[in-house]
């Protein structure tokens, strides 16, 4: 899988150009049809439908589908939600609430949590390594908050640097991408090493 952006047209111009690069070897991708229908729901609840590209290797010839950051892997809610979640939680705020304020099952919030807490140092780490890919003279705040808490922060100072160095992007559309969409994935599958 490669994140990518949610402008369909300028996805296709970029993998029909060679300008994407295959995740495992960096060689070239090309076209190579599109993958399953997916469902995005969106704050509010309404629903999009998207069936993202799917693109092959040149060199390793493995096949990828090219995700939009709006988007994490497996989830169907659009990760601008979840990281309203996750920032209320780190704000105090408890579960149930959450739910009610984002109008989605408590349930899923709880799992989304859940699993931010389970990665939330080696989110810390890869997060605190981005920043200081971005900006060299950004130092990790250090831990002190709390593992959840500390992750949040350094996630927004890279969103930030992110931001100063290369234009303004929605946040979570850039935490999605420099987790390679896993940012809530199983833990045994390893963020991807920082550019
Ligand atoms: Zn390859």
């Amino acid at each position: 899988m490669l994140m990518v952006g949610n402008d369909e047209s300028a996805v296709e111009t970029e993998l029909v150009a060679g300008q994407l690069s295959c995740p495992s070897c960096r060689e070239q991708l090309g076209p190579w049809g599109h993958a399953r229908v997916r469902v995005l729901r969106r704050r509010g609840g309404e629903e999009d439908r998207l069936r993202p590209r799917r693109g092959r290797c040149r060199g390793c010839g493995k096949t990828h589908v090219l995700l939009g950051d709006e988007a994490l892997l497996r989830r169907r809610d659009e990760v601008a939600v979840i990281g309203e979640a996750i920032e209320a939680k780190a704000a105090g705020v408890g579960h149930r609430r959450i739910a009610v304020l984002l109008d989605v099952p408590a349930w899923k919030v709880r799992r989304w949590l859940r699993r931010f807490s389970e990665r939330a140092v080696e989110i810390y780490e890869h997060f605190s390594r981005w920043s200081f890919a971005l900006d060299i003279s950004l130092s990790p705040s250090g831990p002190g908050k709390g593992p959840f808490v500390d992750a949040l922060e350094a996630i927004g100072a890279t969103a930030r640097a992110a931001v100063l160095r290369h234009g303004p992007r929605p946040a979570w559309c850039f935490v999605s991408f420099a987790s390679g969409g896993l940012l809530l994935a199983n833990t045994r599958c390893p963020l991807p090493p920082v550019p």
